[in-house]
Order: structure tokens, then sequence, then C-alpha cells
């Protein structure tokens, strides 16, 4: 591309809220043919609220102070969506002994209880609760994303976390799949809340369930065995890989600065709906060049 033509694509893309990292991958923008979205924070708004929570045979508050005092320092959006609801609560947060994060599944924490002994608390998916062989409650079954709180190896709560769909991505959704390209979820979440969200968007595939790592080697088998120009949208620590990955790496402006480091593009604003103008944007600065 002439310095001129970058130039221009550059300062249009700005004024659109795009950065582009990487001006080099503008031609192979052009010929996306899939697209891998991240669910949390990118096809849904992010913002998850605690719709309700199943308790067990401990007191409701010293559950929620446990939980919320291991989730204190978690930058996870639904580590947030407990945060607000302990505060809702009324409940008085601890700092917590220990923390830790589990990319892709939850956090493990040390806690003291009210008495002041010291509680092991695993917060997260199912998948990471059975990983440290803790039975699952019965759950209702519910297209809530579930996330557990265990105490001392033991189901504590579920808290039924409900994040709202963005309001421009169906839209979005139908501009790309009009542009020809195939739109695929790739996200931790449960394949529960991953099929409704699917089928309300209208999307065909997903793959629930998965950890950042195999994130990433999906990304890498449609790109190098299926020798597919991929696309790759996300926003958390968890996408970074698959991020890194895939042809093009876009990232959410309001994502987590690993994944922005990572990827070629950002969004400065909205979600998945700056993906059609940035596609659009290397179609014209494609045929400035020529
Ligand atoms: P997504 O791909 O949808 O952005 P993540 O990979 O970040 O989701 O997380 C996958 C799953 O791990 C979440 O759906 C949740 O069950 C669990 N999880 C991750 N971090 C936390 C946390 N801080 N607190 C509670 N649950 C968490
Ligand atoms: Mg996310």
């Amino acid at each position: 591309a002439t310095p001129t033509a970058i130039m221009v694509a550059t300062g249009r893309a700005a004024r659109e809220g795009i950065l582009l990292r990487n001006v080099e991958k503008l031609e192979e923008l052009n010929r996306i043919e899939i697209l891998f979205t991240d669910k949390t924070g990118t096809l849904t708004q992010g913002k998850p609220e605690v719709n309700r929570v199943q308790y067990f045979d401990m007191p409701e508050k010293e559950v929620l102070r446990l939980v919320g005092s291991a989730e204190k320092y978690s930058e996870h959006p639904l580590a947030r969506a407990i945060l607000r609801h302990c505060m809702r609560e009324g409940v008085n947060l601890e700092e917590p002994v220990q923390f830790q994060v589990i990319a892709g599944g939850g956090v493990r924490a040390k806690v003291r209880d009210s008495q002041g002994i010291e509680r092991d608390i695993l917060i997260g998916s199912g998948k990471l609760i059975e990983k440290n062989k803790i039975n699952l409650p019965e759950i209702f079954s519910d297209i809530a994303t579930t996330v557990y709180a265990s105490i001392d190896g033991k189901v504590q709560a579920v808290f039924y976390i409900i994040d709202p769909i963005r309001q421009e991505t169906p839209e979005t959704i139908e501009e790309l799949k009009k542009m020809g390209i195939e739109i695929t979820i790739l996200t931790g979440d449960n394949p529960l809340t991953a099929r409704a969200i699917a089928e309300k968007l209208g999307i065909k595939q997903y793959f629930a369930g998965v950890l950042p790592n195999e994130k990433a080697k999906i990304v890498r088998k449609y790109r190098v065995e299926e020798r597919k120009i991929v696309g790759m949208i996300g926003d958390g620590i968890n996408d970074a890989p698959a991020l890194a990955e895939a042809n093009i790496g876009i990232a959410m402006g309001s994502g987590t600065d690993i994944a922005i480091h990572t990827a070629d593009v950002t969004l400065m604003k909205g979600g998945l709906k700056g993906v059609p103008s940035l596609i659009k944007l290397s179609k014209l600065t494609l045929k400035t060049i020529k």
C-alpha cells in the first residue's frame, strides 16, 4: 500500500473509532471468510446482573460475604455482577488472605469467615467445579449463566446471571451474513447459554465451555487445516490467545489491555457493529491503492 492510501485509511478509521495497529492487515480484512466471536461483552452488553441465587446449607449472608470477598479483585464481568449483588444485599467485604485468577474458569481464594476461620473458596463454571472433584448440585434449568461458589469443597451458592444482548447485535449479524461471512461463537460459558444466544441470533455454529487455549486451537484449525481467512473478535484475557492466532484479531476498546495489545485492530465504540465498517473501510482503501 502507498503511504498516502495508508494515511487516508488510518484517518478515516480513527474517525469511526477504529484503531489500526497493523495497516498491512487491510488486505486480509477484505477477505475474511469466517468470523469467530466471543459472547460475553461482544455479542452481549457485558453488563451481566445477578437474577437469582440458590443457596444450600450455609447462612446466606455468610456465603455472600465469603464469595464477595473472594471476587473483590477479579476484573471479570461476572465477578462485578456478583459484587454488585453483594452491595445491594448490604454485605461487608473482607480482604482475601489469598486470591488467584483461573483464566476462563473462575477464581480461587482464601477468606476468613465471621469467626475468623480461613475458608477455601472456589468460584466459577460448572466445568471448573467438576475438575476440582466437587459435586455439582442440581440447578433450575435456565438460560442464565450459572456461576457456582464452593466453600471448603462444597457448593454453597449458584448465581443465575443474565447478560442482555447488545441492541445492535442482531442487525450486525445480518449485515455480516449478507457480506458472505460465516459467524461462529467461541465462548467459555456453558452450552445451554451459548445455544440460547446462538438460536436467538440465527447463528448456526457455536463452541461452548472452551478454555483460552482451546479457543486458539479452534481458530488455528480453521486457519491452517481449512485454509480459511479467519477473524476473531473478543474483549477478554481469555480471548488473547485466539486473537493472536487469527489472521485478523479484533479487540473491543472496552476490553482488557491484553486483548487490545494482542489484536491487529481495536474498535473504540460499539460491539460487533464496528466489523462491517472495518471491512468497508478496507475495501475503500484497496480501491484507492489500485
Ligand atoms: P466468555 O468466553 O463468555 O467471555 P470466560 O472464558 O471469561 O467467558 O469465562 C468462562 C466461564 O468461567 C464463565 O462463564 C464463568 O462461569 C467462569 N468464570 C470466569 N471468571 C469468573 C469469575 N471471576 N467469577 C465467576 N465465574 C467466572
Ligand atoms: Mg469475554
